[in-house]
């Protein structure tokens, strides 16, 4: 176990009002950096772009159209970068930025880049920062959530392991905001429709995601041999046992 792509979404990394959850954040950076600094190769997936928006913008509401969204990601974006570079700092970390969209995986060219890129910094010990690049990107040409990103992402390097940290301790084989008796599964050997199923359809609070594009890159990832954990973020130490092979969330092999 050796390279990891390490992905958080909104749900982590913002609170109820859409700003960031710095404090949140900061622990994620401690773990990440941990980790890096013991030889893993780490990449970070991180959507909370439109979150730091609002925050440089203070916004107190989401905003609403999607010009409105990419301007506000425009500039969420760079504070984004701008505090995760301070953060790793403070353990000496340094960080790239790649900014994705679709095209970088289904164009040959622009995908073998892509890949010598993220290499060459992983070599260095750099952690690459991922996102898609909201602000330029129509919908048609996204990839559209960064859990599908991330499998994406984890099939460029070769990860052997994805992580997808969400406000959730794995997948349940029902909505557990709907139902008390749904029960977390720890193991999953075989995404089929019943798995599917479990996942329902319905999207998160902030409109994109929610379990089911989390199965679609399970499935991604599983495919092509790299196992992936879903677990909560609301405690970042989880990433440390995953790594020293805790059953922690739920596991697809
Ligand atoms: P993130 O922002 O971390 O990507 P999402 O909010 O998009 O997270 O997705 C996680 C949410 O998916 C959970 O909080 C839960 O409400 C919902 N969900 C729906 N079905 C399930 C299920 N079977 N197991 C776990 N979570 C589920």
């Amino acid at each position: 176990l050796k390279r990891i792509v390490i992905k958080v979404g909104t749900s982590t990394l913002t609170k109820e009002d859409g700003n960031l959850n710095i404090d949140k954040i900061n622990k994620l950076v401690r773990e990440i950096s941990l980790l890096s600094n013991n030889g893993y190769e780490v990449v970070l997936v991180t959507s909370g772009a439109v979150g730091a928006g609002m925050g440089r913008l203070k916004m107190s509401e989401r905003p609403k159209t999607l010009t409105e969204k990419q301007a506000v990601a425009a500039v969420g974006q760079v504070a984004l970068t701008h505090l995760y570079q301070n953060l790793f700092s403070e353990y000496n970390k340094i960080i790239a930025q790649f900014l994705l969209t679709k095209a970088d995986f289904s164009d040959r060219n622009r995908y073998l880049n892509a890949r010598n890129v993220s290499l060459n910094l992983l070599k260095k010990g750099i952690i690459p920062v991922v996102n898609e690049n909201d602000a330029v990107v129509a919908d048609e040409i996204k990839v559209g959530d960064n859990d599908t990103l991330s499998a994406l992402v984890a099939g460029l390097i070769d990860a052997d392991l994805l992580i997808i940290l969400s406000d959730i301790e794995g997948l349940y084989n029902k909505n557990p905001q709907k139902y008390d008796d749904a029960k977390l599964i720890k193991l999953v050997g075989k995404i089929d429709e019943d798995v599917k199923k479990m996942a329902g359809m319905e999207g998160s609070k902030f409109g994109t995601g929610g379990m089911y594009t989390k199965i679609i890159a399970a499935e991604m990832a599983t495919k092509i041999g790299t196992n992936l954990v879903i677990a909560s973020g609301s405690e970042p130490e989880n990433i440390n046992k995953i790594v020293n092979y805790e059953l922690v969330g739920t596991l697809f092999v």
